[in-house]
């Protein structure tokens, strides 16, 4: 959030440097919504990806709600940009906004055309182009160039500002409707929010027309640029969901968006209220800042998510999926007026994700989900880190998590009749508009006819946990953890009931023996690390497996032919760990086992095929004439044309065999200037261990 306040106050000095004496707008006092409510946007667009570039026009149509003296669009760093009003062009830019400055008089209806060229450094990115500064094309040179490698475009608007890009409205609370049209060379595909209208050829290039219906708020605009085909389903409701996916990854498509129709028509059904929208795209793109964005209709994710059906089992789509669905009504649809009220959006879309995978993978997995939420609570709160959920400094966590729980909380105590009833209605009466804790706890009131004012003090307001409270309120008392194991509680994995299975491995392996709950074992597992026993690999599914994979790295002589029955299990986690413990536990098999594993390549990251290459490489007698190749596949991997996560990969294998030679610390070096930050950090670091 910028607050017009803090512009203004910028705008303050100009005035009084430019004309020695006192100019000061009432505006200064407030935020521009106050005055001007901008109504529609109709932004005309070339994207020029080898330049970087992004330009054309976008005419705002608003309406003077009180007089003033002028207005003005949020826009960072452009290279060119003018305002074309009432037939004059004004350019009072200043590397932040254009202002207008002209007398609009209360209940006037116009519009400001703005031309503008930039080169943005953030929001808007140019994944894979020759201009990316060092980023190549991959189409030219590797074999292991795969179309998706070729050029991307995609924005990111929420934390970054569309105004990167496009002129447009720091400020949540004004929103508008947006039609996007966009000229781009042909061969790819252009998405934007809305409903693609027409694509007509212009210019020896393809112009896409979108068309939204309702508004929203700047930093949901979005564009995604690149080669891609799409599914449509259609919701019970009639909405197309459209799903995009590199042309490449067709048998990826199903365990990518699995799920998808059902979650979206349990959501609708939920909520009660319609998908506001005109449609559903999904979009996933190379080397994006987060897992997913909920952009209005059309949600970007990252390409990580994009897996075979083996992976779905360790890593996949379906939760992120969930939460920036349930975004499109809370956060899209109502929007908050400031961070104070960021648990409207985030503690919400991750309870309704939640919700939706209740209704897929049962109750037992709904309450562990809410559980490890509690859990990681109760680790921040040990750390003296527990924040009000209405602080808008709060952690993510929080946000997410406690707000979750909050709402789970609520509908517990007010029942989920009145609970639902009281959503429906809030949703209904700000559609559109912009809210505050206040009108949902208002609307849960009256549908309740309760008085929520303790609970607002106890669970928002306060910044004080009651961990204990949610504990035994909630989980003594689940049929799924009583039941089942009569005396053994699975919650005897905290502090609660210390289940110590370093110290009682056997009471341990009897539990395990007699548990059908797959979650529970999976946690003894993880506990009994090298204790493991025979009967343990038989008994356990994948996801057990799995965790036998990655606690047991001393493998004793007589479980050796169990431990090797991993290698074939479907799990690119398991077959990883296995791997990388066999290799190290049994030298004089490490052949075979490289010849076992040889062309598996696992997650897109490439977790199995950069492990490999690494121990190939290390192992001395292991094909001698190949060595060569091996070491520059797994440096070709540091370059930049590869997702961040396969470059990571190769980095810390390349240091950990100390083969990082001259080309692959240029590599680094290139990374640690990464828009990526979480992996421009590690390069930054590795960089100075390397030194
Ligand atoms: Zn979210």
């Amino acid at each position: 959030m910028v607050f017009w306040t803090k512009v203004c106050y910028i705008r303050i000095m100009k005035l009084l440097l430019q004309y020695f004496f006192f100019f000061i707008s009432l505006v200064c006092l407030s935020q521009q919504t106050d005055y001007v409510d901008f109504k529609t946007a109709k932004a005309d667009l070339v994207v020029k990806p080898n330049e970087g570039q992004i330009g054309g026009h976008i005419v705002y149509t608003f309406e003077v709600l009180k007089d003033v003296d002028s207005i003005f669009l949020d826009a960072q760093n452009f290279t060119h940009i003018e305002a074309l009003y009432d037939e004059k062009v004004y350019h009072d830019y200043n590397g932040k906004y254009i202002v207008v400055k002209h007398p609009f008089k209360k209940g006037e209806k116009n519009q400001i055309d703005i031309g503008f060229t930039t080169n943005p450094k953030k929001a808007l990115y140019f994944i894979g182009w020759d201009s990316n500064g060092g980023f190549e094309s991959a189409s030219a040179s590797s074999v292991h160039s795969l179309n998706h490698q070729n050029g991307q475009v995609w924005t990111q608007g929420q934390g970054k500002y569309t105004s990167n890009w496009l002129p447009s409205i720091d400020d949540m609370n004004d929103k508008i409707e947006f039609d996007i049209s966009v000229v781009f060379d042909k061969g790819y595909e252009v998405i934007a929010n809305g409903k693609l209208t027409k694509t007509e050829d212009y210019y020896g290039k393809t112009k896409w027309h979108y068309d939204m219906q309702q508004p929203m708020s700047s930093y949901l605009v979005a564009l995604a640029i690149g080669k891609y085909d799409k599914k449509v389903e259609y919701s019970k409701s009639g909405i197309p969901l459209e799903m995009y996916y590199y042309p490449e990854d067709s048998l990826k498509f199903e365990p990518t968006y699995r799920y998808t129709k059902r979650m979206f028509d349990f959501l609708e059904e939920e909520i009660g209220v319609p998908y506001p929208w005109q449609n559903y795209k999904q979009v996933p793109v190379k080397d994006f800042l987060y897992a997913g964005m909920e952009n209005t209709g059309t949600t970007i994710f990252s390409d990580s998510f994009v897996i075979d059906s083996i992976a779905f089992v360790d890593k996949n789509y379906v939760n992120v999926n969930a939460h920036e669905l349930a975004h499109q009504w809370f956060g899209d649809l109502v929007t908050e007026t400031s961070g104070t009220h960021h648990w409207l959006q985030e503690g919400f879309a991750t309870y309704y994700a939640l919700l939706a995978e209740k209704d897929i993978f049962g109750d037992d997995y709904y309450y562990w989900r809410l559980y490890e939420y509690a859990q990681e609570l109760f680790e921040q709160d040990k750390a003296g880190q527990s924040t009000s959920l209405l602080d808008p400094k709060s952690s993510s966590v929080t946000f997410y998590k406690k707000g979750a729980w909050v709402l789970h909380l609520l509908r517990e105590q007010v029942g989920y009749k009145a609970f639902r009833k009281g959503v429906k209605k809030y949703l209904l009466k700000y559609q559109f508009k912009n809210v505050k804790t206040d009108d949902f706890i208002k609307e849960i009131e009256k549908s309740s006819g309760q008085d929520l004012r303790n609970f607002v003090e106890k669970w928002l307001k306060s910044s004080e946990l009651h961990y204990e409270e949610l504990e035994k309120r909630f989980f003594p008392n689940k049929v799924f953890i009583q039941d089942m194991h009569g005396q053994l509680n699975p919650l005897g994995l905290t502090r609660y009931f210390p289940l110590d299975c370093d110290n009682q491995p056997e009471a341990c392996k009897i539990i395990f023996l007699q548990s059908d709950d797959s979650f529970l074992n999976e946690k003894i597992v993880e506990q009994l690390g090298n204790n493991i026993s025979k009967a343990t690999f038989s008994k356990g599914d994948v996801k057990v497996r799995r965790a036998i994979a990655k606690a047991m790295t001393e493998i004793p002589k007589e479980l050796k032919e169990d431990y090797e029955s991993l290698l074939t299990d479907k799990s690119y986690l398991t077959i990883e760990a296995a791997l990388y413990n066999l290799w190290t536990n049994f030298p004089e098999d490490r052949i075979r086992y490289l010849n076992q594993i040889k062309g598996i390549v696992g997650f897109n990251d490439k977790n199995i095929r950069t492990l490999w290459l690494a121990l190939a490489l290390v192992t001395s007698d292991f094909e001698p004439e190949n060595k060569q190749r091996y070491f520059e596949e797994l440096r070709g991997y540091t370059n930049p044309k590869y997702h961040f996560e396969v470059r990571q990969n190769a980095f810390q294998y390349l240091n950990s065999i100390k083969a990082c030679d001259r080309v692959c610390k240029e590599n680094l070096e290139q990374a640690a200037k990464h828009h990526v930050w979480q992996f421009s950090k590690f390069a930054k670091q590795l960089l100075k261990e390397i030194d």
